[in-house]
């Protein structure tokens, strides 16, 4: 059987990450038929869009897709790619899994967590308004001259159908991989509306999992520093969207950097598979850059597919890799190119 995928290269490092990670996919021996859609900076040149609606809609009809990261102008340009797919196709959880090699430079051994990120709300949902617009204006008598004159504002919507869905999702996801707790992280002490409704709404879906998984809450500030201290007493945790990409990438550090933190994008029927790392530009072309994460974003694709046993052998090869240390990339110590990281990769299959 042969799965169809589309697989978006991205820009920057992209295109490199993107090229050995099929290569290593492939050579698991499941059958992919990939379908190339653009996105990023290099289309937006030419298509004069960051994201082509053709790219859209072969995700739509392949339901699967493999991406590579893509480049945001900060501050100003155009809206991020990587937002507006997770939007326009609503996949709401992010699934960000953070574990141990043996190998990876790291302070800590044997960590396993799963990151469980709402992703369609909160201060990503882009209603934004510029200084001394019209609707920044309303929206500071509305205040009743609690924000600052002349302030640039974002809004920062949570609903009880956004975190009912995610909350259930990382349950499920507990339940389904023998975990045994679920960690809900907020500031609702600060923003009593929005993030208390977060925890309002998590604490009622708990009730269902009650005697199956355990449930607990923490603010984002004390859970950084327990991650930091003792990451082990962690196993699945929950959060809306901007404290999720925060705490991912601190998780990501915990377990020995940005090169070997993968993630999902996951909806109803539809989803994407890609790196928690961005697209790196000042390394493009330099086949410098680590492919582990988009290698290890394609084996929970593996998994997705119903594809247990390859899924299980590639991890196994990667692991080797990773504690060979003969053929890894500068960051995890070594001076391996992307290249030579993913042909090692495949010589470990089995
Ligand atoms: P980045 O993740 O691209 O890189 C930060 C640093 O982490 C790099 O300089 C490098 O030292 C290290 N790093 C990242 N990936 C690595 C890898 N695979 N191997 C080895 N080292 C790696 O973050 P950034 O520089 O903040 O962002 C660059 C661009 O990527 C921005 O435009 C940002 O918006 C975008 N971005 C895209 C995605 C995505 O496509 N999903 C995610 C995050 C950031």
């Amino acid at each position: 059987m042969s799965y169809k995928v589309t697989l978006i290269p991205g820009d920057g490092t992209g295109p490199e990450i993107v090229e050995t990670t099929v290569k290593v996919v492939e050579a698991t021996g499941v059958k992919i038929d990939w379908e190339i859609a653009d996105a990023g900076i290099d289309i937006m040149e030419k298509e004069g869009t960051p994201l082509p609606k053709s790219t859209l809609d072969s995700i739509k009809k392949n339901k699967v897709a493999l991406k590579g990261p893509v480049t945001t102008p900060i501050g100003t340009g155009f809206r991020s790619v990587n937002v507006a797919i997770r939007k326009e196709l609503d996949l709401f959880a992010c699934l960000r899994p953070c574990k141990t090699y043996k190998g990876v430079k790291s302070v800590f051994e044997d960590i396993d967590l799963v990151v469980v990120r709402e992703n369609t709300e909160d201060l990503y949902a882009g209603v934004e308004f510029d200084e001394n617009s019209v609707e920044a204006k309303q929206i500071i008598e509305l205040s009743k001259n609690k924000i600052r004159e002349n302030s640039a504002i974002s809004i920062k919507p949570i609903s009880a159908f956004g975190t009912e869905r995610i909350v259930k999702f990382a349950f499920d996801y507990a339940v389904k991989n023998n975990r045994k707790k679920v960690t809900a992280v907020t500031k609702a002490n600060i923003m009593k509306a929005t993030d208390g409704l977060f925890y309002k709404t998590a604490r009622e879906i708990a009730k269902n999992y009650e005697g199956k998984i355990e449930y607990e809450e923490r603010l984002i500030d004390n859970m950084c520093m327990q991650l930091v201290q003792k990451p082990k007493i962690y196993d699945v945790i929950v959060l809306p969207n901007l404290y999720g990409d925060i705490l991912s990438d601190l998780c990501a550090g915990i377990v020995g950097g940005l090169g070997v933190a993968p993630g999902a994008n996951l909806g109803n029927d539809i989803a994407v598979f890609e790196a928690v790392h961005g697209s790196s530009p000042k390394y493009k072309g330099l086949n410098k850059v680590n492919p582990i994460a988009l290698i290890l974003s394609a084996k929970l694709m593996l998994e997705y597919l119903s594809e247990q046993e390859a899924a299980r052998n590639l991890e196994k090869a990667i692991a080797k890799v990773i504690f060979e240390k003969k053929h890894v990339t500068y960051d995890l110590g070594g001076t391996a190119g992307t290249k030579e990281l993913g042909q090692a990769i495949i010589e470990n299959l089995s």
